[in-house]
């Protein structure tokens, strides 16, 4: 080798960046370069050569990687991309990839090792990295794209083929398909791309695309990847399918904003719309009109026909709200038997009442429910935004008032909500704690009215009617507690007292010879529903000894629909007892007339409301005389109550209705004064 080729090589020796040995074939250093040393983690190359004597031991991290070494020298001669882990002289670990060569004697003999050393511990890391993220590519359960700069995809993960069926074959190569057509403004897909090509990132829900062509709810993010320079490279994907959380947030969101049986909105999405309607009325200074509708029978229905039944006629009357309301109203359902109606833009308080109207109009017709036609009813409390309250929750606690009072006020259907109401109000709140107490302490009396035979004025019998004489509050009418006890379940025990009191007057009557044919006593629904009537019947008549064909049994309509067969059941052995029945302000209520010829009864109390105007109206008296004719032509007697003036009698007897009464001929009165009245009206003239 000449001087100069020499000198050439000792300066690619010196300053390569590849480390270059010259090793024996037993491990120990020959030569190295100042690269190898700096790779190695020595000072110099004398600084290797001194401390790196066991190759085999000091350097290669893993066991026989030098035997390895040396049998591929012992093979082949050379050893090629050789890649070990080492340890440098601090003990870290690198990864270096090695390229030698036997360099032989004459006698071809090994002398020595010569080769390089690359340091490759960044590429190997890279690896390493890659690997990795081709693992999470894989293995993650969102679907991933790689899309180029220009939106062709690049590469897709399994995920992704799970959740759209779309395979490699399908979008490799090929310009990105995401989204469900018309499912998004173009101006919202390319807002995606501006903001992840501008800020790196575009996270937001999109409708996504499957390859049946289903189109789902997808959680997508984009992130772009950029070039060390700064030029975009590429987009990365990811997307979830979230059309099952979707739904589900729609099923809660129905729930918890839609009553499941009607449909209808509950209270809090109907409080909602409240709301709405009344910042919008503040705005253009209109009225809010909230009417709260109470069915009047419900609970009877549920009672007596079963829940089926009641949650039938809950139906058909969310139905019929729902036809006789316009579209921008609310109906809305609160709970049990209450409904809302939101009428935003009442022009008046007089458009307030018309929508009351047409409600109880509609409410009014029959319900069918499972092959009976029910009467159902409806009571409404009317309240105005800003009359009557300025938010949801005071005009709902308002119409709700209004409402309770035309619930205790039958002649009443509608009532417009009034502050003054607040005080006679608060005169029932309490009442419910007091009438437990009553029926303890001696704070009931009957009192009785007449019944009268309008050709002769002979009285034929009395009505007991029960009176709560109240420590604080004076009198309390049975309108107000009888629902009361009715709700409470305390009827029961009130019945069964005015049963007892009814039947030991009747006898001290007897015993003191006051002529009086019968005494009768107002059953309740709830008292005809109770199995321990006919025993109780039985038991008083015994126990006061009265002649159980003068005690009559006053009952509603309403105490029989539901069952008919138990109902007749009930009545046939309430007559076995042998009592006398009634049907109290009968015309009223239900449709049972096709049942009456069924029903084992003695006599039809004509409803007050038909007495009241059969003077001024031209259908009352005709209803009346039909009346009449079914009853006489079913062998019932009957009997006007609330017979007021003699017009009214006149009209009755027109109709060959004879038995009367009502304040014309005397009000209800505590038993001494109806024992005087009695004996001042049979003094003989
Ligand atoms: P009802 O059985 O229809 O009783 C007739 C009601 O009409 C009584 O009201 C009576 O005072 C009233 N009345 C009688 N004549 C006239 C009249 O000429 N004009 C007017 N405007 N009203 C008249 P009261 O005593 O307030 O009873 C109301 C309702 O309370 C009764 O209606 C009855 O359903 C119920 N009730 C009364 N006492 C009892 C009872 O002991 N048990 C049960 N379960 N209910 C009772
Ligand atoms: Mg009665
Ligand atoms: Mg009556």
């Amino acid at each position: 080798m000449s001087q100069e080729t020499e000198e050439q090589y000792r300066s690619i020796f010196e300053n390569a960046v590849e480390g270059i040995y010259q090793t024996t074939v037993d491990g120990r250093y020959l030569r190295v370069n100042p690269a190898l040393a700096r790779i190695y983690g020595y000072a110099s190359p004398e600084d290797l050569i001194s401390n790196l004597t066991d190759i085999e031991g000091q350097l290669y991290v893993d066991a026989g990687k030098r035997e390895a070494f040396a049998a591929l020298m012992r093979g082949q001669d050379v050893v090629q991309n050789f890649e070990a882990r080492v340890y440098r002289r601090d003990g870290s670990v690198i990864w270096i990839v090695e390229n030698a060569r036997c360099v032989r004697d004459q006698a071809g003999a090994i002398r020595y090792y010569e080769g390089t050393v690359q340091d490759v511990t960044e590429r190997k890391r890279n690896e390493e990295k890659i690997r990795l993220l081709a693992t999470v590519f894989d293995s993650v359960a969102d679907g991933t794209l790689i899309v180029t700069s220009g939106l062709r995809v690049q590469a897709a993960n399994p995920a992704y083929e799970n959740i759209t069926g779309f395979g490699d074959e399908d979008i490799l190569g090929r310009p990105l398909t995401l989204f469900a057509p018309g499912s998004h403004e173009r101006g919202f897909i390319e807002d995606i791309w501006r903001t992840a090509r501008d800020s790196g990132r575009w996270q937001g829900e999109i409708t996504s695309l499957r390859r049946s062509g289903e189109p789902f709810a997808a959680a997508l993010s984009v992130n772009s990847v950029r070039a060390p320079g700064g030029a975009l490279e590429h987009y990365v994907l990811t997307l979830a399918d979230i059309s099952q959380r979707k739904y589900q947030e729609h099923q809660i969101r129905y729930q918890a904003s839609f009553d499941r049986l009607t449909d209808l909105p509950n209270r809090w999405l109907v409080c909602e719309r409240l709301e709405e309607a009344i910042a919008r009325a503040q705005r253009s200074r209109t009225k809010v009109a909230v009417a709260f509708l109470d069915l009047n029978r419900f609970k009877q229905v549920n009672d007596t026909m079963g829940h089926h039944a009641g949650d039938e006629l809950l139906k058909l009357v969310a139905r019929r709200l729902r036809n006789c309301t316009r579209v921008t109203d609310t109906v809305g359902r609160l709970g049990g038997d209450e409904f809302l109606i939101v009428a935003p833009d009442a022009a008046d308080r007089n458009a307030g009442a018309r929508l009351a109207e047409k409600v109880l109009y509609s409410m009014s017709e029959p319900f069918g429910v499972f092959n009976q036609e029910l009467f159902c009813g409806a009571s409404i409390g009317l309240a105005f935004f800003p009359d009557d309250g300025d938010t949801a929750d005071q005009l709902l606690r308002n119409a709700d008032f209004a409402m309770y009072h035309a619930k205790r006020n039958p002649e009443q259907r509608c009532v417009f909500y009034d502050a003054t109401m607040r005080e006679s109000t608060s005169f029932t709140l309490g009442l419910e704690s007091d009438l437990r107490r009553a029926i303890g302490s001696d704070e009931f009396v009957l009192h009785y009215q007449p019944k009268v035979d309008a050709t002769d004025r002979r009285i034929v019998g009395a009505e007991a009617l029960i009176r709560w004489v109240h420590p604080t509050r004076g009198l309390v009418s049975p309108a107000e507690f009888i629902p009361l006890a009715e709700e409470t379940g305390l009827i029961w025990d009130i019945g069964a007292w005015t049963l007892r009191e009814a039947c030991r007057t009747l006898a001290a009557w007897d015993e003191r010879k006051l002529p009086i044919g019968s005494v009768s006593v107002n059953l309740s629904p709830r008292q005809f529903q109770d199995p321990r009537l006919v025993s109780l019947v039985q038991t008083v008549v015994r126990e006061t000894g009265i002649d159980p064909s003068r005690l009559e049994l006053e009952l509603t309509e309403s105490a029989m629909i539901g069952d008919i067969e138990k109902a007749v059941g009930v009545l046939c052995a309430l007559k076995d007892t042998g009592v006398r029945l009634s049907i109290d302000d009968f015309g009223t209520g239900y449709s049972s007339l096709a049942y009456l010829k069924r029903f084992p009864i003695d006599t039809l109390k004509i409803d007050r409301s038909f007495v009241r105007d059969i003077v001024q109206s031209a259908t009352d008296p005709a209803i009346v005389g039909t009346i009449v004719n079914l009853a006489n032509s079913l062998g019932f007697d009957t009997i006007a109550e609330g017979v007021e003036t003699e017009a009214q009698l006149d009209v009755l007897l027109q109709q060959r209705c004879r038995r009367i009464q009502g304040f014309l001929i005397s009000r209800p009165l505590d038993g001494r004064s109806f024992e005087s009245f009695v004996r001042e009206a049979n003094v003989p003239a």
